[in-house]
């Protein structure tokens, strides 16, 4: 192993270094036509019509991750599934933070997950919060190295386009932020909405930046959410540790046969069309938001939902939920006791959204409608 290689698993639990987790019955090289090693049933479930599941998964699905890693452009083996990339990001605290003792750096207002994970592993969570300005919030990179640096931090997450507050990084500044940590600390690039930012994915930096890993999921643009399959892609050597560290066989084979339908071509390309369709719609909501009296801002979004401030954020969620629209409330995050966030839908649920807050602020101008939405295709459920 080289030096570079012992850098990256020096940010590993020292405990963790020389585990080999669980040795499941998909994991030995044995071979054989007659499998009676893993205690399964010897008839597939009648309800089990192509006989799928009688057996347990490969852990890895080995179709998938090679789908996978071509949909984000690494190798196979950079690529772990896991359940979600909520998986992940508990898997890399886990992996990396000895309770107690090693930290976590988090941007907030921010995706709430990283914290819950720190919490749950006893590792202590350091927050620099974004700051608000002109173009919307951002990190404070210069702040962020240094806390990380400051407190020993093992991981740094940064989410990009970031979730609720809408901004994406560009690969300059996630760059600089891996340079001046490397050795030091993980920098995690949280892409779950990355298919709709116009910034290009950080996984074309980690060639140069070892300490780079991302995450991807195929919840959002894919709208596979109920799937579970989300990815961390990151340097070999730091999957396999993880791989041990997670359930013997995380992918359930029903969901891993459904995403890999979903990455093919016809499919992929549908995908395609809708995220252009989600973004021309962040557009025109954007725009007609901010005609509305009682907003007082809506930030710009690189992701698939509009983060809002109000006059009165009670009452427009109230006026909301009387016509049966639900958003997300923020007001309990720091930075945002007036917002919402307001996530894209069909070009007619973005119309209710309109209409609900055109309604609840009376004295309003006309709100300009959608025409997309009447003269489409019929691809909008
Ligand atoms: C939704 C979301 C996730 C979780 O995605 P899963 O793959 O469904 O677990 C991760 N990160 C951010 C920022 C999200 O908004």
């Amino acid at each position: 192993m080289n030096a570079a290689q012992d850098d990256l698993l020096a940010l590993v639990r020292p405990d963790l270094r020389g585990f080999a987790g669980y040795s499941s019955a998909r994991s030995s090289a044995l071979q054989g036509e007659v499998w009676l090693n893993a205690n399964e049933s010897p008839w597939p479930n009648p309800a089990d019509a192509d006989a799928a599941s009688r057996r347990y998964p490969d852990p890895q699905p080995q179709a998938l991750r090679a789908a996978l890693a071509r949909l984000y452009g690494c190798e196979a083996s950079q690529l772990l599934i896991g359940r979600g990339s909520d998986e992940a990001i508990d898997l890399l605290v886990r992996a990396l933070c000895e309770p107690g003792r090693d930290a976590v750096v988090t941007t907030p207002p921010v995706f709430g997950m990283y914290a819950v994970s720190a919490r749950l592993q006893a590792a202590r969570l350091i927050e620099v919060p974004l700051r608000d300005g002109e173009d919307g919030f951002a990190p404070d990179l210069p702040a962020v190295v240094e806390a990380a640096l400051a407190g020993a931090a093992k991981l740094v997450f940064l989410c990009s386009p970031s979730n609720p507050t809408g901004g994406a990084l560009s690969p300059d500044d996630i760059a600089g932020v891996a340079e001046a940590l490397a050795g030091r600390a993980l920098v995690v690039v949280d892409e779950a909405y990355g298919e709709f930012s116009g910034q290009p994915s950080a996984v074309a930096l980690m060639a140069r930046h070892r300490n780079l890993a991302v995450l991807r999921t195929l919840s959002k643009a894919h709208a596979l959410a109920a799937a579970r399959i989300g990815c961390l892609i990151a340097q070999p050597q730091l999957i396999a540790v993880l791989r041990a560290c997670q359930a013997p066989y995380p992918v359930p084979t029903p969901c891993a046969q459904l995403a890999l339908a979903a990455l093919a071509p016809e499919a992929l390309a549908m995908t395609r069309e809708r995220v252009a369709q989600l973004q021309r719609e962040r557009e025109r909501m954007q725009a007609a938001l901010q005609r509305l009296p009682g907003v007082r801002r809506v930030y710009p979004s690189q992701g698939n939902y509009l983060l809002v401030r109000f006059d009165d954020a009670d009452a427009a969620f109230q006026a909301l939920l009387g016509t049966g629209v639900v958003v997300r409330d923020q007001r309990a995050a720091p930075q945002l006791d007036d917002a919402l966030r307001i996530s894209l839908g069909t070009p007619q649920q973005n119309d209710r959204v309109l209409a609900a807050l055109q309604k609840s602020s009376p004295g309003s101008l006309d709100v300009p409608r959608s025409c997309e939405g009447r003269a489409s295709n019929g691809a909008a459920a």
